[in-house]
C-alpha cells in the first residue's frame, strides 16, 4: 500500500495544491477526494486523468470536489482502462449531482446524468477494493455536514477535513501505523478545522504517528517543514511525497 500525497494544501493554497491523496495498492489506485489541483499533480507524477480508477469524497466543499466535472469530461474524452468508480457517502449523492450536473448534464449527444460518466456507488460504512478494506469514519468538521474519513487497517487513518476528535483518536491509534491528520497550522484558531496545539495536547505516542496536512501555504517548503519537526513529534506531510507500508 503506497499513498502519494497529490496536494497538502488548505482551501486557499495556490502554491501546493488542495488536500488530497492517491493510493495504489493490488494493482489499482484510489483517489481520496479530487480537487482540480490533482491534475497538475498527476502530471508531476507522469500520469493521466484516465488512469485514476476509483475515487472517494470526504465531503463537499469546493476544495475537495472541484476537479471531478473534469475528470468525468477527460474520460469521456480519452477512456482509460476502466469506467472510473466514484465512491460517494450515502446522503451526499444528490448534492453532489447538484453541484456537477451545471458542467456534465446536457452535451452534444443528450442529457447526460453522474452513472453516465462514473460507476456510482453509495457507501454507507465500507469500500472494499482489490483485497483492500476502508472504513468510513464519520468526522466532526461542520455541525449537520456529512463529513467522513478513511481508516485502512493496520496501514492509516485518513482524517479528511474535521475538528480535533481525541477520543476516536485514542482509539485508533493502537490500530494504524499512521494518521494523516488534518491541520490548518495557523496562529488563529478555524472552528471547522483543526490546530496545532490541539494536536499537541494529545499522548505523545499518538502524536509520533501523525502526519499533518490541509495545511497554509506558509509550510511548503521544506526549511519551514523542518523548523516545526524540530520542536514537535507531529510530521507535516509533504506533496508528492510517497508514504508506503
Ligand atoms: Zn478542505
Ligand atoms: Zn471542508
Amino acid at each position: 500500500m503506497k499513498l502519494t500525497f497529490l496536494g497538502c494544501g488548505d482551501g486557499f493554497s495556490v502554491e501546493q495544491g488542495h488536500n488530497s491523496a492517491l493510493l495504489t495498492f493490488g494493482n489499482t489506485n484510489l483517489c481520496i477526494d479530487f480537487p482540480e489541483s490533482n491534475h497538475t499533480a498527476l502530471h508531476q507524477m507522469g500520469k493521466k486523468l484516465n488512469e485514476v480508477e476509483h475515487v472517494f469524497v470526504t465531503h463537499l466543499h469546493e476544495d475537495h470536489i472541484n476537479g471531478l466535472a473534469k475528470l468525468a469530461l477527460f474520460h469521456r474524452v480519452y477512456p482509460g482502462k476502466i469506467k472510473p468508480k466514484l465512491y460517494v457517502p450515502a446522503g451526499l449523492l444528490a448534492d453532489l449531482w447538484q453541484v456537477l450536473r451545471h458542467g456534465l448534464e446536457l452535451t452534444m449527444r443528450g442529457k447526460r446524468v453522474l452513472e453516465d460518466y462514473f460507476d456510482v456507488e453509495c457507501v454507507e460504512n465500507v469500500i472494499e477494493i482489490a483485497g483492500e478494506r476502508f472504513e468510513l469514519i464519520r468526522t466532526q468538521h461542520v455541525p449537520d455536514m456529512l463529513s467522513y474519513g478513511l481508516l485502512c487497517k493496520p496501514y492509516f487513518y485518513f482524517s479528511g477535513d474535521t475538528r480535533l476528535d481525541e477520543t476516536f483518536l485514542g482509539e485508533v491509534a493502537g490500530e494504524v501505523q499512521t494518521i494523516f491528520h488534518e491541520c490548518h497550522m495557523q496562529e488563529d484558531q478555524l472552528p471547522s478545522h483543526t490546530s496545532l496545539e490541539e494536536l499537541l495536547t494529545l499522548p505523545v505516542t499518538i502524536q509520533e504517528k501523525m502526519l499533518l496536512m490541509h495545511y497554509v501555504d506558509d509550510y511548503v517548503l521544506a526549511d519551514a517543514r523542518e523548523q516545526v519537526h524540530g520542536k514537535h513529534k507531529v510530521r507535516l506531510a509533504e506533496p508528492l511525497r510517497v508514504y508506503e507500508w
